[in-house]
């Protein structure tokens, strides 16, 4: 019931310049195809009846103008006057040849182009609809209770039958597949897009670290998976940055910011996750390590970075970082693991700086 409802109201476009592209096509193709259905109609009365007949060639002709000034009128009234343009063609050929040869399937088409369009309002696009019913039945009695001028002979029946179901068939193909496959593409675009801003959103600009949303929600997945699982988180905080940026300026102290942050994606790989926690510290996600380990390859942290040499505007100078380290202790939330490790760094700071607090 929902997905009915959910297609009923499928958003329509407005005017002939918000025309999306896929309902441009579905229209440009039905016009194509019907003229081409038209003037086969015109060969195949010719070559039948030996005779001339002007109604397709007209019906032809305006579905030529339709697609000239596609952008012009409109997709509405593009769409409805295919639709009604279908509906005279099917009342003309039963009047003349008959409801045996199968013409009313075209109204068919209508349908789908109607779907799609006229109205983005439920009650509009059933009206439609009924309406389609409607010509169908009124066009089948009316074939009842008058005859055809030209009577099929039975082999012309069957020729007409099988013209008529082909293009209906090639019409509806056409359609369907232009529709289903601008809805999966617009799906697939939509799916990058989202993946593009979710990881946009997770990023950091400055450094392309993960931010602490993301470093968030990637340890609550770890350890809903995982939860019986050792690990160590750290937070390392540069020190006296305050003081780099002071003295070199504002541009050096991001410089060092993403110099640092290459050197930590360069020490972590594949076993540790880091993340700018924030200004200029830093977060560490240890899977599988406890307080020892973690403390180990803090430590190694550390040292690297004091040795990592800086270059900005021809001044040479380094940094050093402190860190506080903790470990899972399966009983505490993952805050506290945090706060804990938050805790040992202002401890290391106080203590001196440059150095691992475990
Ligand atoms: P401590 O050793 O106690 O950590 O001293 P600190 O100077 O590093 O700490 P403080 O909190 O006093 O200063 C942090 C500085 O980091 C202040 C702020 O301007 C700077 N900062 C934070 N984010 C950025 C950034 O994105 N770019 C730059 N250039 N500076 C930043
Ligand atoms: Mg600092
Ligand atoms: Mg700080």
């Amino acid at each position: 019931m929902s997905f009915l409802t959910e297609f009923l109201r499928q958003k329509a476009p407005k005017s002939g310049k918000d025309m999306p592209a896929y309902y441009k096509k579905a229209l440009s193709i039905t016009a194509v195809l019907l003229i081409a259905y038209f003037l086969a109609s015109t060969l195949l009365f010719a070559i039948i009846f030996r005779r001339f007949e002007y109604v397709p060639l007209i019906a032809a002709a305006l579905s030529g103008c339709m697609l000239w000034k596609i952008d012009r009128i409109g997709p509405r009234v593009c769409g409805l006057a295919e639709s009604i343009l279908v509906g005279f063609w099917c009342l003309w050929f039963v009047h003349r040849f008959g409801w045996g040869a199968g013409v009313q399937q075209l109204l068919v088409t209508s349908l789908i182009l109607c779907f799609f369009n006229v109205s983005e309002k439920p009650a509009l696009k059933i009206t439609f609809c009924l309406s389609v019913i409607v010509v169908r039945v009124a066009i089948y009695i009316y074939s009842t209770r008058h005859a055809e001028l030209f009577p099929l002979s039975g082999q012309a029946r069957l020729i007409f039958q099988l013209f008529n179901s082909v293009s209906v068939f090639t019409l509806l193909g056409c359609q369907c597949m232009l529709f289903s496959t601008s809805v999966q593409d617009a799906e697939r675009q939509l799916r990058i897009d989202n993946q593009e801003l979710h990881k946009e959103a997770g990023t950091d600009p400055l450094t392309q670290l993960p931010n602490r949303r993301a470093m968030l929600d990637y340890i609550h997945t770890y350890l809903k998976k995982n939860p019986e699982q050792a690990f160590g988180v750290a937070i390392a905080d540069i020190d006296f940055f305050k003081h780099v940026n002071d003295t070199y300026g504002h541009n050096c102290g991001d410089y060092t910011l993403r110099t640092l942050s290459d050197k930590f994606r360069e020490f972590c790989g594949d076993r540790i996750r880091v993340c700018r926690w924030g200004g200029e510290e830093f977060c560490l996600f240890m899977p599988e390590m406890n307080l020892d380990d973690a403390g180990a390859a803090m430590n190694d942290l550390c040292y690297a970075v004091r040795k990592m040499p800086l270059h900005f505007e021809e001044t040479d100078f380094s940094i050093t970082i402190t860190i506080g380290v903790a470990e899972n202790d399966f009983r505490s939330p993952l805050e506290s693991i945090l706060e804990e490790a938050d805790r040992k760094l202002y401890m290391g700071k106080a203590s001196g700086r440059d150095r691992v607090v475990i």
